[in-house]
């Protein structure tokens, strides 16, 4: 397996607080991995700092095998690194279409009007409220453009913080359905789920953080099936 990143002895920290500490994991090209544990683990910190909006203590993060852990953000976008940020972060006073246009800015090709065409094919209600203002969405819907608007910019890489966020099952079950149709499509995820078990079930790996540092790590499968995630993290007894 290829690594499209490599994140390796990476710790953050917001002036004393070391939020990450001594992190690794890798993702490889086409997998889907995922970052699960409890609310303040260090999972944002993690996606922020791979993104270039935070800088790391020490560590490296490497993209396609380069080093990316001090290049600037907008630099780590026209990469291949998308993100979907935690609460959404939508122009809600723009339209949909206003919003997708936003998420191809660093693009220089002919490709983005046919792209925002795929965005609509893969959720047909924002095809159809295309130039409807996103504020006026719901949470489900909104979620499907902040995805979509993400996926504008053609990354390689699409970190998604939280997805199913607020978010009735229903429309849990169908955020996650999208992320494995992204990946069948050629896209390789980073998840962070509080949804341990949703997002688990469709990962090749992931990892289980807590308060900053790894505690274990496996195929999604096996840590689904694991007693100790269980205990944590499923609810069971
Ligand atoms: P959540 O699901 O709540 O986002 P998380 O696993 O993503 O949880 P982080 O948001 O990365 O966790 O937070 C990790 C730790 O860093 C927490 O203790 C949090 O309080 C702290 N922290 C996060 N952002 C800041 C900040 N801007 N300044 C100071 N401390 C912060």
């Amino acid at each position: 397996m290829t690594a499209l990143l490599e994140v390796e002895n990476l710790s953050v920290a917001y002036g004393a607080i070391e939020a990450v500490r001594d992190i690794s994991f890798a993702v490889g090209e086409g997998q889907i991995v995922s970052l699960i544990g409890s609310n303040g683990a260090g999972k944002t910190t993690t996606l922020r700092t791979i993104s270039g909006l935070l800088r790391p203590l020490t560590g490296a993060i490497r993209f396609e095998g380069k080093p990316i852990e001090s290049l600037a953000a907008h630099t780590i976008l026209e990469l291949g690194v998308a993100h979907c940020p935690e609460g959404r972060r939508l122009f809600g006073r723009m339209t949909v279409a206003e919003n997708l246009q936003l998420g191809a800015y660093v693009r220089k090709d002919a490709g983005v009007a046919a792209d925002m065409e795929r965005v609509y094919e893969l959720f047909p209600v924002l095809g159809e409220r295309r130039n409807q203002k996103a504020g006026l969405f719901s949470g489900g819907e909104q979620q499907m453009l902040a995805i979509g608007r993400a996926m504008m910019s053609k990354p390689r890489l699409l970190m998604l913080d939280e997805p199913s966020m607020g978010l009735s099952p229903i429309m849990t079950q169908r955020i996650f359905d999208t992320i494995k149709e992204l990946q069948s499509q050629g896209t390789t995820i980073l998840l962070v789920e509080q949804n341990a078990l949703a997002a688990l079930a469709l990962s090749d790996r992931g990892y289980v953080i807590d308060l900053g540092r790894t505690t274990l790590e496996g195929p999604g499968h096996d840590l689904l099936a694991d007693e100790r995630v269980r205990a944590a993290y499923l609810g069971d007894a």
